[in-house]
Order: C-alpha cells, then structure tokens, then sequence
C-alpha cells in the first residue's frame, strides 16, 4: 500500500475542492459510485478493494490537471473490461466524451505491446490508433500505469519483471514524447526499483547520505542569490528549487556509461521561477554578476525551446569558493509546462478555453502520423516517419570532458562542433570519435567520445560543404552566419554566379540593361540597400532562389508575352480509325471498342486502360464497367472518353515542367490533364540535378486563356516549382 492513497469518496471530493478548477463534482460523485457499484467485490493483487485503485489513478489524473471527464473516464477505466458495466451504460450516464474516453484506455489494455527496441514505434502506432485522436486517452492510461507500477510489490515476480520492462520500454518512452517529466521519471525509477533492485538501492542510500551536505551547500547559494535578487528587482516574485535527478537518469549514467557517483551527483542545480520572460533575463544578467559564468554552458531554450515545448534559460557557474553549480530560469508558465507537458496545455483544461498554438503544434506529429494511417497503405513507411520522429533525441555523445552532449540522430561531428560553440565549429579542422581520426561528416553514435580539433590560424573557417553535412538547424545558421559575416566578396561573386545561372536556366536571356533592371527590382523588392547586398545574401544562403525565382519568371514573362502573339499551330483532325472516339488525357494511342457491350456513337461510354493493347472502349452501363469506379479495384485505370462530335481549332504547346522527383509525380500530372480535358500529344521526363526532374508535355489546346490555365493547375502539383511555355 502505498501512502496518501484515496480510500473514500470524501477524500476524493476534498481533493476536487482543493483544486482551483471548477469540477463538476456531482457527475464525478457519480462516476465514483459507479465505479464502487460495478468493481463490488472484486480485489486486487494487494488483496484490498479493486476500486481502489481507479480511485488513485483519478488522483494522478487531478494531480496532472486534467478535466472532469478525464477524472470519470479514470474512475471508471476498468470498469467495462473487468465488469459487467457496458460501455453503452456509461454513455448513457455520463454522455459521449466520457465513453468515448473509457473506450480508448479499454482498447489499449487489450494492445499487446513488443518490448524490443525497434518495435518501439509499432507500439506507439497501436496506442495512436486505439486512443481515437483524443490524446487525454493516453495521459489516463499513463496515470493507470503509474499506480500499478507503485503497487507493484504486491505481484508475482514474473509479472513484475514483465511490467517494469514494458514500463521502461514502453510507457516512459511514451511519457517522456508527450513531456509529462514527473510521470517519465516516476516510470523508469519504479521500473528501475523492480528490475534491479540492488543498483536502486545503493542509489537511494548514495543519495540519502548526501542529502544534508548537499541541502546545506544549496541553502547557502538560494540565501546568497535571494539577497541579491530582493535588492535589484524588489517588485519581483521568485520561487526556488534544488533539482532532485531521478533515480533512472542517475542509473544510466553510473551503470550504463560508467561513470562515477561523485560525478553525477555533485553537478548542483537551481532553479529560479519567475513572472516574466523579461525578468528571466534580468535574473540571468544578475547571475552572471555575482557569479563567474563558464564559458559555452548558456543555453537559451526560452528564444529556442526544445522539440517537448521544454523553455527556459541554463547556465553553469562558479562561485567564489570554486562551487560549480546549473541555474536554471523560468517563469511559473514555462515551470507548468516542464512539469506537466502535454497536459499542461490541455485545451479542454477546465475552466480554460483556449486555442493554444504550441498545443497544437505539439499534437501536430500525432495527428500526421494518424492522418498518414489513413492514406498510406504501406505500413513500413509509416512506421518509419514514427520512428524518425520517435528517436529525434536520441543520440548522446560525450566531449572529452565528459560533458553528454545530446543531438538529434543522424548527427555529424560538424554538428557536435557548433553544438559545443561557433568558435569551436569555425575553427574547426577535424575530428576524434574515441581517440581516432574520422572524417568530418562522421555520423556520431551514443557514448562515443567526440574530439574536435581546431586551429587558431588566421583565415581558416568552415568550408560550404558543410552545409549538407550539418544536420542540425543550429549547426547549418551558425555556418551561413559565419559566411555571412567572413565572407562577402565571395558571397557577392557566388550569390551572382548562381542568380545567373537561374536566369539562364528559365530561359530569361537579356541584355546588360535589362539584366540590371530585373537585379535592382528584385533587391529593391526584398529590402536590399543595393545589388551587392543581394547577391551576397544568395551567396551566404540568407535568400533562397527557389523562393525569388518564380516571380521574377511570371514578371518577365508577363512583359514579353505582351508583345509576343502567342504560336498557334493547326493540326489536322485525327482519321477516325478510332472509330471518333476521344479519350481524355491521351492522343495518338490505339483504341478499340470492346466486343462485351460494342458501343455506338451517342452512348455515354467510358475507357479501361488495358495493358499494352491500348485503351478499350465499352458502354457506361456495360456489366463490365464497375458502377462506382472510385471504389473499383484500380479505379486510375478508368478514364472519361466521349464521341468526337465537334471540330475545334487547336494548337499545339511545350510546356516544361520543374519538379521535385517524387513518386506519382506523373501520375498527378496526368490527373492534370485528363481533368482539364486537354489532349496529351507527348510526354518526356528525365532526372535533373539535385533530386529533381523535368518533364516536357506537348499538349493541345484550345486558348490562350486555356493555356494559362493550364499551367496555373500543373503549378499546383505538390513538387512542381515551375512550369513555363518552350518552342516547340
Ligand atoms: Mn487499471
């Protein structure tokens, strides 16, 4: 039995009333009595009411400060799976969301989930799906979780050892995505507690035994900063803490890397909560007034929060007796947030109705990962955007210092480089990975030793192909910032090499001074003080041509088509060896007329594109014409025909199109065309340079207006970022 444990209804409701939210505490009276009604008689492995343990798992979910209908749904989440209560009794009751929240916790329990490692996004596909896009279905059934892992003594060995590994492999990873910190580590240290009862222990004696020096050391530093703080912002609300590290993370440190208790433990830490991101800062800038910074240990994650939501501002200092010791600053917001994660920005928090973007945000990942279930038939794929996004945090490499430095996987030493500092990234000239030499786009694994090596020779600085080598955001500005900064003339003759380039490649060939006339335009445009600035600006990567060239095509374009008449070319009816048949998309192909239904001129007919023989014409309400094609085994297979009554003058047109190459980019072309009723005469597509392709159409049509049209539509294609009329 675990202690402050809820045993009666009393205790639940002087909990509720405890709370500043504004619960609706008769309908959870209600759920409570139904919850004691169905479970009657039924105990748990501790040998005491069932009930109680829904009841204590309704008090994390308070605890977490979630809403009235996740505190029912908590209440009542064993109640269909373990009683004769239906979920329909309890839509009846309790209404819809309620139901639909039990419903979920009860689809996860019946998940078998895979404890080996890399099937860990499997399982977190199977929670995603079976929570029904409600996200508070996962929070409760991490709140159940908890509470059995806290009584977990009470069950058979085996059944713990199990427990605790999924736990450790399965939920915390899970807690630990959604940010709720306390429910992560509270986890892992039960899981720990279980699965290696002796490291835990020694742990727990190793950091109660230190409890007071440390508490005393930390009492002097709070009372030393309090005075300041009090003095130099008087109006201002503070709140300390000392950080208490988990068992877990402790753990891996001391058992899975190595290292010595005394180094782990004695790193100290304080935290400082405040109102404002302002103030954040003025605290910051008094730190480093009375203490010594060390140099590279400030981390803003207010300006840069972490992937989690995770804000606040770190640094490492050092007083004057040589105490080393983290700060940590936030305000109460960003506090709630480190603390409770997802949960905290609930938006069906009670009392709170509030469209939060970084929620939203936050739950973004989730709902792509449903959204791609929806479309994506092939379920590797699918698993592996989850496991990217799963394991974005993963890697840890340490410095020679020891210092764990953690970067997202897939990271190269250029990365680490700049993670560590800019001036060690620029000046850097190679790289150690456990005491030998590697390349520079070596990709770091967890626990290796990085190494950089630098130089302090004048002139030396990163070299542009580290651009693709970074991975991250953080490595690739500091490079473009550094050749921003360094290297102008260079920047200046890139940035108009590349520009002209461009030009040349949309087919814009102009004279000197029309040439001047487009560049002054265009850096006027983007606010650029004068041509220099911005050619230097696509030099360093601070302007991206993608971006500025289909405007400055469309402007042109627009000029010369003015006073260029448009080609029209006549081509001469097609025999009707076709027998008059017009089959949208597709020109100068074989057509047949299917023998099943021989369709006359003046039925609705419709084409089956056969393979190799052509496209076969039958009758729309032919029996071998499905009646919904959309739900037909290969409905893209099916294309519009009609009889070719009407001759119109049409001309023919080459059009190129710049893509992205991408599966079923053709295919989204070809829909294009057949949709817009246009006639293909020919289509080519090769691979170009840098992933992409070009693809040149020879279509006919009707208008000028229709080819403008045309061309809006084939822009729209994902991928496409240009599309322009050549000669024939
Ligand atoms: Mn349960």
């Amino acid at each position: 039995m675990t202690e402050n444990e809820i045993r009666d209804k009393n205790e639940l409701v002087a909990l509720l009333l405890s709370q500043k939210s504004n619960y609706d505490i008769k309908m959870i009276e209600k759920a409570y009595d139904l919850c004691v009604k169905s479970h009657s008689g039924q105990k748990r492995f501790t040998n005491e009411d069932y009930y109680i343990h829904p009841f204590n798992v309704a008090k994390i979910i308070v605890g977490m400060g979630m809403d009235s209908a996740s505190i029912m749904a908590a209440l009542l989440h064993d109640v269909v799976e373990d009683t004769d209560t239906t979920i329909e009794e309890i839509e009846k009751m309790f209404g819809k969301e309620v139901a639909l929240l039990v419903d979920g916790v009860t689809k996860i329990g019946r998940l078998s989930f895979s404890t080996k490692e890399q099937q860990q996004a499997e399982n977190l596909r199977k929670m995603l799906i079976a929570m029904g896009k409600d996200i508070r279905v996962i929070i409760i059934k991490l709140a159940d979780r908890l509470h059995n892992m806290r009584t977990l003594d009470a069950m058979p060995d085996y059944k713990q050892r199990e427990k605790a590994v999924e736990t450790l492999e399965v939920f915390a990873p899970i807690a630990h995505r959604l940010g709720i910190r306390p429910v992560k580590e509270e986890l892992e240290d039960l899981a720990i507690k279980h699965l290696d009862p002796i490291a835990y222990s020694e742990i727990e004696q190793l950091l109660q035994t230190r409890k007071q020096q440390r508490e005393q050391i930390l009492d002097d530093v709070k009372q030393k900063i309090e005075e300041y703080l009090r003095k130099e912002m008087p109006n201002v609300d503070f709140a300390f803490q000392g950080r208490v590290k988990s068992v877990h993370g402790i753990y891996r440190k001391m058992f899975l890397q190595g290292k010595d208790f005394d180094e782990i433990y004695d790193v100290y830490a304080i935290r400082i909560i405040t109102d404002t991101v302002a103030d954040c800062y003025n605290v910051l800038g008094i730190m480093h007034d009375i203490f010594q910074p060390i140099p590279n240990r400030f981390k803003d994650y207010i300006a840069t929060p972490k992937p989690n939501m995770y804000q606040s501002l770190h640094t490492t200092v050092i007083s004057r007796d040589g105490l080393t010791f983290e700060i940590q600053i936030r305000t109460f917001d960003m506090h709630h947030t480190a603390e409770f994660g997802i949960a905290a920005h609930w938006k069906y928090k009670e009392g709170i109705s509030s469209n939060d973007d970084k929620l939203e945000n936050r739950l973004a990942w989730i709902r792509q990962i449903l959204e791609a279930q929806d479309t994506s038939e092939d379920s590797s794929e699918l698993l592996q955007t989850i496991k990217v996004d799963l394991s974005q945090e993963d890697i840890f490499a340490v410095t020679p210092n020891g210092d764990v430095i953690s970067l997202p996987v897939g990271s190269t030493v250029v990365d680490f480089a700049f993670m560590i500092h800019s001036a060690v990234g620029t000046r850097m000239v190679g790289a150690k990975a456990d005491g030998k030499i590697v390349p520079i786009n070596h990709e770091i694994k967890t626990g290796e030793v990085i190494e950089i090596l630098t130089t302090n020779q004048a002139g030396h600085g990163p070299s542009r192909d580290w651009m693709s080598i970074a991975v991250t955001n953080q490595a690739k500005s500091k490079i473009r910032a550094w050749f921003k900064k360094e290297r102008r003339p260079e920047n200046i003759e890139e940035g108009k090499d590349s520009f002209d380039k461009e030009l040349r490649r949309i087919g814009i060939n102009v004279s000197e001074e029309e040439y001047e006339a487009i560049v002054g335009e265009v850096a006027k445009r983007y606010h650029f003080p004068n041509n220099d600035d911005f050619f230097a600006a696509i030099g360093y990567g601070g302007i991206l041509l993608s971006k500025i060239m289909p405007r400055i095509r469309d402007d042109y374009f627009k000029k010369v088509q003015a006073s260029k008449p448009i080609q029209v070319v006549e081509i001469p009816e097609k025999q009707s060896s076709t027998g008059g048949v017009v089959v949208e998309g597709i020109d100068n192909c074989l057509i047949k007329l299917s023998k099943c239904c021989a369709p006359l001129p003046g039925d609705e007919i419709i084409g089956f594109i056969t393979r190799g023989h052509g496209v076969s014409i039958h009758k729309r309400d032919c029996t071998n014409v499905p009646k919904d094609i959309s739900k037909s085994e290969e409905p893209k297979r099916w294309i519009s025909a009609h009889w070719n009554t009407k001759k119109t003058n049409k001309f023919t047109s080459t059009l190129q199109i710049d893509s992205i190459d991408r599966d079923n980019l053709i295919v989204d072309i070809m829909n294009v065309i057949s949709n817009m009723r246009i006639s293909l005469n020919s289509i080519n597509a090769k691979q170009a340079k840098g992933g992409n392709c070009k693809i040149i159409i020879t279509i006919s049509c009707e208008s000028v207006e229709h080819l403008k049209s045309i061309i809006n539509h084939l822009e729209k294609i994902s991928g496409v970022f240009s599309v322009e009329r050549i000669g024939q």
